[in-house]
């Protein structure tokens, strides 16, 4: 059992003195009721450590980053938003891609967010990416709420309602 508001409360802990580095405002908006999936704590923190790491790197200084949780339906929804350089829309579907970088030149290998799909993809969530050039990147994880996994896997479950949602 994972408490969502306690893993986000750690992972912006943990980033906040990069964010500072660069004065980036890192916000942090959690719900009054606790919100829990099914998962490996450490795996899970690895996703929002990384996914808010590239919100940083590519967002300069002055720069905003929104990190939101949410219940919507059966999913622990996380919003992780950011004003930065955003990924024109020739990188958008391949930034998923191991070792892919919009820019070769940028710090890092381009392993970030294959690792963040796989993770999530074996918590049975989802993981989706909007942005936009020059105004920023939203990226959102779904994952099945802990009772929504307590109720077992019926034929219109998460599973099968992600799958659509997601065009896969
Ligand atoms: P690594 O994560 O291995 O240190 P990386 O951050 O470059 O390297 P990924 O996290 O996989 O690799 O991201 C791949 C690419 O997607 C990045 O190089 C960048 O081009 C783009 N990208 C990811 N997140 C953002 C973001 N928040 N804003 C703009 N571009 C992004
Ligand atoms: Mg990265």
């Amino acid at each position: 059992r994972v408490l969502m508001n306690e893993l986000l409360g750690e992972a912006v802990l943990q980033m906040r003195s990069k964010a500072e580095q660069k004065q980036i405002d890192l916000r942090l908006s959690l719900p009054s009721e606790p919100v829990a999936v099914i998962g490996d704590t450490n795996r899970l923190k690895q996703v929002y450590l990384n996914l808010i790491d590239n919100a940083i790197k590519f967002t300069g200084p002055g720069g905003c980053i929104t990190i939101s949780l949410e219940r919507e339906d059966r999913d622990a929804v996380v919003r992780i938003a950011d004003n930065g350089i955003g990924i024109s829309r020739e990188h958008l579907g391949k930034v998923e891609t191991k070792f892919y970088q919009a820019d070769p030149k940028a710090e890092g290998t381009g392993i970030g967010l294959a690792i963040c799909r796989e993770i999530v993809n074996l918590h049975q969530g989802a993981i989706r990416l909007i942005s936009a050039e020059g105004e920023g990147t939203t990226v959102t994880v779904r994952l099945p709420l802990e009772e929504a996994e307590a109720q077992g896997e019926e034929a219109s479950g998460p599973l099968f309602d992600k799958s659509e949602s997601n065009g896969r």
